[in-house]
């Protein structure tokens, strides 16, 4: 581990203040460390911000909610709120890492945490992301792992997030905090393809911090749930997944909201599987018609080809778990 500095910030503006002259906030610490410990990650000056007050999760005035970035994973998941309103989030936050890993990780490091690229963690290895202009190993290497959709040139590697699919299908938009003020980023916005700098992962300005993820409100009743498709059934990132949230009024689809995880370079939301299933009846016809629209301009390497298949039926199993079997 190379050598660094470590402060605590006493509040906000000291934080800010350490993050503008360079610091590298630091909570949980559960992907930061072992990157450092690897040598990926080399900071020289980490800003630690466990007790800053960002932890509370409260609904918000119209019903959607709002979950502070220093908020435990293992306590978001548990949250009667949570669980209540989109249990997508706690479903995505409980099939995620171990309970060790949950009750240190937050949801601001959750979203922020890097690729389980194999070649990225092995400093040997020719990595654009890590050392960007060295090239991309995983491109003739072993890929089976890797993304199909949002694949650049020079970089194919996944998102590893769950929760961060389940912020995708339901549009949630990013708080931040920095020298300039707060601004508020969608979702969307805020993890970056790859595209020629892999290096650059988030829209995130220099001594930015993230205060909180909100959800927006959805029309009730809604249904809602996450699956994850895995080599093993604990402690493994999804080859792949799907969030999926169903309004469903009057016996017709009123709205849907669907991404998809472990195919993308970024969380990846389905807006061909939603604009498919809107204005139509549940029926398991339906579930297979729109997940066939799920790997739409998929591009799979030469040993991730069985994503494309995997991709539509893991959306429509999970449209019939959230939707209904009829
Ligand atoms: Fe690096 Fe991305 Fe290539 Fe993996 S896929 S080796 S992270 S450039």
């Amino acid at each position: 581990m190379h050598p660094f500095s470590f402060t605590k910030a006493a509040d906000t503006r000291d934080a800010l203040n350490a993050g503008r002259r360079g610091g590298r906030y630091i909570a949980g610490g559960t992907t930061l460390v072992d990157l450092m410990r690897e040598t990926v990650e080399r900071p020289e000056s980490l800003v630690g911000i466990s007790d800053l007050p960002l932890r509370e999760v409260t609904v918000t005035e119209r019903g959607g909610l709002r979950i502070g970035a220093l908020a435990s994973m293992a306590e978001t998941a548990a949250h009667p709120k949570v669980r209540t309103l989109f249990p997508v989030i706690s479903e995505a936050l409980e099939l995620s890492a171990s309970a060790q890993l949950r009750n240190m990780a937050t949801i601001g490091g959750n979203i922020m945490q890097r690729t389980r690229c194999t070649y990225f963690r092995d400093v040997t290895a020719a990595c654009n992301k890590r050392d960007p202009g060295s090239g991309c190993a995983a491109l003739k290497g072993r890929n089976r792992t890797h993304a199909i959709l949002g694949t650049s040139e020079d970089c194919v590697a996944t998102h590893p997030s769950d929760v961060a699919v389940a912020f995708a299908a339901l549009e949630a938009t990013v708080h931040l905090l920095g020298p300039d003020g707060e601004r508020r980023v969608p979702f969307a916005d805020f993890l970056l393809r790859p595209g020629k700098t892999p290096n650059r992962e988030q829209s995130l300005k220099q001594g930015e911090l993230i205060t909180a993820v909100e959800v927006p409100a959805l029309p009730r009743p809604l249904k809602s749930g996450y699956l994850k498709v895995r080599d093993r059934q604990s402690y493994e990132f999804a080859l792949t997944s799907a969030a999926v949230a169903l309004h469903v009024r009057g016996g017709v689809i009123q709205e849907a909201k669907v991404a998809a995880g472990g195919v993308g370079t970024v969380p990846w939301k389905l807006p061909a599987v939603e604009v498919y299933l809107v204005g139509e009846r549940p029926s398991d016809a339906l579930w297979a018609a729109a997940a066939d629209h799920a790997a739409k301009g998929a591009r799979p390497l030469e040993h991730n080809r069985f994503k494309v298949e995997l991709l539509k039926r893991t959306v429509a199993r999970q449209l019939r778990i959230v939707g209904g079997t009829r």
